[in-house]
């Protein structure tokens, strides 16, 4: 029997959603996972909310965006100490509106603490003004400057509400912006909590607005009213918004799906890696962009991996609690369910062989499925190709280094991958040749994806742009170059003809060469 936690009243819920503005009069039904119960009607917002939400962002931005950084800064410190205070309860309602297990939701609940405390230590060094050479040396400069975009659109998927939604808000608003966040309808409370914290941090009302609907009808007018998008979500979306971006003649940057290899070659401890691919396949049910879908396991070891990991997969707890006890929790919808069980059924029809799990679990709740090994996945099935983005693994053999770098790379995208060796060397040597944005060694994501001073994004059809990294806050601002003349001396001087004068600047231009001063 699950018991949602106490925290979790009517009047908490009510108060979260109060601010999101619900012109179109419609209301979503947002329920808890785990059991299909209602826990809110959350407003879903109106072309002319949207608009106006842009216009009240602007307007605060204006304030904000004209206090020094230290000053933003000091509202970000405290928000991390709200965060942390609050952890509990915002693990609460992640779970409550995604079906994940705890664990999962308090490590999301981290993102957003160690993301806001990597950019306060280091905007002041990215932010501030850059003076650069001017053309004539010493009697001119030129001075970039960072200007914040205005307001950012920020377009977040249900699969980590609190981090995609709040993390990437964090870098925007340190950068001086004023953001229109449009969460997932699923699961938008975890980030309206977020939203609030940061309003009892100090940060001024209105900069922050949040809007609501299905992404058809919100995405054009958001695009329209923004001055930058950030979106995190499928790369079909990702498509669209970027077509709308560039409409817009906006920037981008889109963070899209995945169909991540694990590599394990022959010389790899075993034990380690069938521990982590438990976590690869099946951390959040499978629901991570970074996760695992493709395992590849030399030959020589691959008999020992396969029957260690369906071992080790069958002694997984699953279970709808509220406590830290289970392994897995459910997926986030019966529709997304069925559409993982599509991809099992067409593997199976085509000939793939379940080596564990295969089926849904609805004595444990509406969208629970079990997590689930194939051998024999071909790249005609559903699972093959596509993102299948639940608990599903499929097995492959290789038998060279070689061959599975080729199969690591035989697909369209290139979001994370995973190589397991006890060769340093020999793995960075793989790595580097991995289509991918993210490789990780002898770990799955967590280490790529919690180091936040290197920007991680995905390559070919997982993305364009990157978060975290000095990277990931100046995509959240314009280059203006101011630039000073002492005196103007690039051009003949008194009665110099040009002939004369286009020697002379030949000349300079060798010997700023030959001084290396430009
Ligand atoms: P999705 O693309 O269906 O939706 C993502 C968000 O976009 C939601 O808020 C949705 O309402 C909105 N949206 C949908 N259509 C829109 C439109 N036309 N205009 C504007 N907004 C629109 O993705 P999803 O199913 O919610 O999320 C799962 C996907 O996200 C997976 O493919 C996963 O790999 C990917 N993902 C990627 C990352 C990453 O960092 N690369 C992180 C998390 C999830």
């Amino acid at each position: 029997m699950t018991t949602r936690p106490k925290t979790l009243t009517p009047e908490f819920l009510e108060g979260l959603v109060q601010r999101v503005p619900g012109g179109t009069g419609n209301t979503w039904k947002l329920t808890e996972v785990y059991t299909g119960d209602l826990l809110v009607e959350l407003p879903q917002s109106s072309e002319a909310d949207i608009e106006q939400a842009a216009a009240k962002a602007r307007e605060a931005q204006a304030v904000w965006g004209s206090w020094p950084l230290k000053k933003r800064l000091d509202v970000m410190k405290r928000f991390h100490t709200l965060v942390i205070e609050n952890q509990m309860l915002i693990t609460d309602l992640i779970q409550a509106e995604s079906g994940k297990n705890r664990r999962m939701a308090f490590e999301e609940s981290c993102d957003v603490p160690m993301g806001t405390s990597h950019y306060i230590k280091r905007a002041p060094k990215v932010l501030k003004d850059r003076k650069h050479a001017g053309p004539v040396p010493v009697l001119s400069h030129s001075t970039e400057v960072r200007r914040p975009k205005g307001v950012v659109a920020i377009i977040a998927p249900w699969n980590f509400p609190f981090a995609t939604g709040v993390s990437d808000t964090i870098p925007a608003l340190i950068a001086g912006n004023g953001v229109v966040l449009k969460p997932d309808n699923k699961t938008a409370l975890s980030p309206l909590l977020g939203i609030r914290l940061l309003e009892q941090a100090g940060m001024p009302e209105g900069l922050v607005q949040v809007v609501c609907g299905e992404g058809p009808d919100v995405g054009p007018t958001l695009l329209a009213n923004a001055d930058y998008v950030m979106f995190t979500g499928s790369t079909a979306t990702g498509r669209i918004i970027g077509e709308l971006a560039g409409q817009h003649l906006i920037d981008c940057c889109l963070e899209l799906g995945g169909k991540n290899p694990m590599l394990v070659l022959d010389d790899a401890n075993v034990d380690e890696a069938v521990h982590a691919a438990l976590f690869g396949g099946f951390g959040n049910s499978g629901q991570i962009c970074m996760h695992i879908e493709r395992l590849y396991v030399h030959e020589k070891v691959y008999d020992e991996f396969r029957d260690k990991f369906v071992a080790a997969t069958q002694a997984m707890k699953i279970g709808a609690e509220y406590g830290f006890g289970p392994d897995l929790g459910s997926l986030v919808s019966v529709d997304h369910k069925d559409r993982v069980a599509s991809h099992v059924d067409d593997a199976v029809a085509k000939g793939a062989t379940v080596l564990t799990g295969g089926k849904p679990r609805p004595d444990l709740g509406p969208a629970f499925y079990e997590p689930t090994i194939l051998e024999g996945v071909t790249q005609d099935m559903l699972a093959g190709s596509m993102e299948t983005f639940g608990p599903v693994v499929g097995l492959y053999k290789f038998s060279s280094d070689e061959e599975g770098i080729a199969l690591a790379n035989d697909t369209e995208y290139g979001l994370n991958a995973s190589v397991w060796s006890t060769d340093a060397k020999r793995a960075q040597s793989v790595a580097r040749r991995i289509e991918s944005g993210n490789v990780n060694i002898n770990d799955i994501l967590a280490t790529a994806y919690a180091s936040k001073g290197t920007p991680s994004g995905g390559l070919k059809q997982s993305g364009v742009g990157a978060r975290h990294g000095d990277q990931g806050l100046l995509k959240y601002t314009d280059a203006q170059n101011i630039a000073v003349l002492k005196k103007q001396v690039m051009e003949p001087q008194g009665k110099q003809t040009y002939d004369a004068y286009a020697k002379q600047t030949q000349t300079s231009l060798k010997l700023m060469r030959k001084l290396r001063l430009r």
